[in-house]
């Protein structure tokens, strides 16, 4: 039997009429959340990023601001920017479009963000909040992760879960959401040995690697559960071939295209996995609702109210 779908944008749209309800509530206790996005310069694909994240705001009914300095913006320009937005009482959320130009000292900017309103929880104070499980902001995408597990109803505590990545925005945050779950936790890098036997062991199995397809049905344990967070272009038709061949809809789109987005799991992973997240409409969709919830949280945070934490057991 093929793996059970794991519907992104379905739980993303529920998360989203859930803040929308919030952000009403809100308003009409006087108080709109709002999000200012910092994007520097044009990068194609940040513009695309920061474009669905402006349309989540409006969506929901969150105030948002969008700040575009320069290509050449030097570094302390871009914190007195940060400053002022730290200052400002309409603005409970900022968010600086990764990547920043060579020039710009990417850590020290997202060091000058106030922790309360780092809806990206990126900031080491907010690291620190979810590795001691104290209330903070948790990165969109893990959390994302999170929420289609508990929302799907797959059990994540006692259970063995094997992260594939270790980056501070994925890898690291996932598996320190998992453990906080009480999933038993293993961590995995390119330096790991025997990857495909160390993936096996896996109940809950989450590929954050950024390689197309590497993830394939030898590292996947029968009936695991398989989150996938990689976003890949694949434009050589050998290699769109390597994974869609005999699949009409993915065939026609990458004739259109010239280009498909492919996960970091193979869709073979399908004939071995219990349950699965497609790509695209799996865990894509959850980064921008998981934004617009943070958004939310630190509205009400920043004014002294508790949130439950969503994304954790
Ligand atoms: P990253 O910073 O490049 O980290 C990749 C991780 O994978 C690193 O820890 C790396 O190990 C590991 N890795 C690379 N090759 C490996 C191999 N052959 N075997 C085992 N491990 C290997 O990437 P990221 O920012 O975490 O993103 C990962 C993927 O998720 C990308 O495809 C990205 O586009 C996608 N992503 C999606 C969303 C979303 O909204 N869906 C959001 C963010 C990221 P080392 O540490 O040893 O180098």
């Amino acid at each position: 039997m093929p793996a059970l779908t794991l519907d992104g944008t379905k739980i993303a749209q529920e998360i989203r009429a859930e803040v929308a309800a919030e952000v009403k509530t809100m308003a009409a206790a006087g108080v709109r959340p709002g999000l200012a996005v910092v994007l520097v310069g044009h990068n194609p694909a940040s513009e695309i990023y920061v474009r669905g994240k402006v349309k989540a705001c409006e969506e929901t009914g969150v105030y948002s601001e969008k700040l575009t300095p320069p290509e050449s913006v030097p570094t302390a320009e871009l914190l007195s920017l940060i400053n002022e937005l730290n200052q400002r009482d309409d603005i409970d959320g900022i968010l600086v479009q990764l990547p920043l130009p060579p020039q710009v000292d990417s850590k020290k900017v997202l060091l000058a963000v106030d922790p309360s309103k780092d809806v990206d929880g990126f900031h080491p104070m907010n690291v620190g909040f979810l590795s001691t499980q104290r209330p903070g902001l948790v990165p969109c995408t893990p959390a994302g992760c999170m929420e289609i597990l508990k929302r799907s109803g797959i059990p994540v505590a006692g259970r063995e879960a094997v992260v594939v990545g270790r980056s501070d925005i994925v890898g690291k945050p996932a598996a320190m959401l998992l453990i906080n779950a009480n999933a038993t936790v293993t961590v995995c890098h390119s330096k790991t040995k025997d990857l495909p036997g160390v993936c096996r062991r896996a109940d809950i199995l989450v590929a954050a690697i950024g390689r197309a397809g590497m993830i394939t049905r030898d590292f996947v344990k029968p009936g695991a559960t398989v989150i996938d967070v990689g976003m890949n272009t694949v434009t050589d038709p050998a290699e769109f071939q390597r994974f869609f061949a005999g699949n009409a809809k993915r065939e026609e789109s990458f004739r259109k295209k010239g280009s498909a987005l492919i996960g970091d799991v193979h869709p073979e992973v399908a004939e071995v996995a219990g349950a699965m997240t497609p790509v695209p409409g799996g865990v894509g969709p959850l980064t921008i609702a998981m934004l617009m919830f943070n958004t939310v949280k630190a509205a009400k945070m920043r004014r002294g109210a508790s949130v439950p934490e969503l994304s954790r057991a």
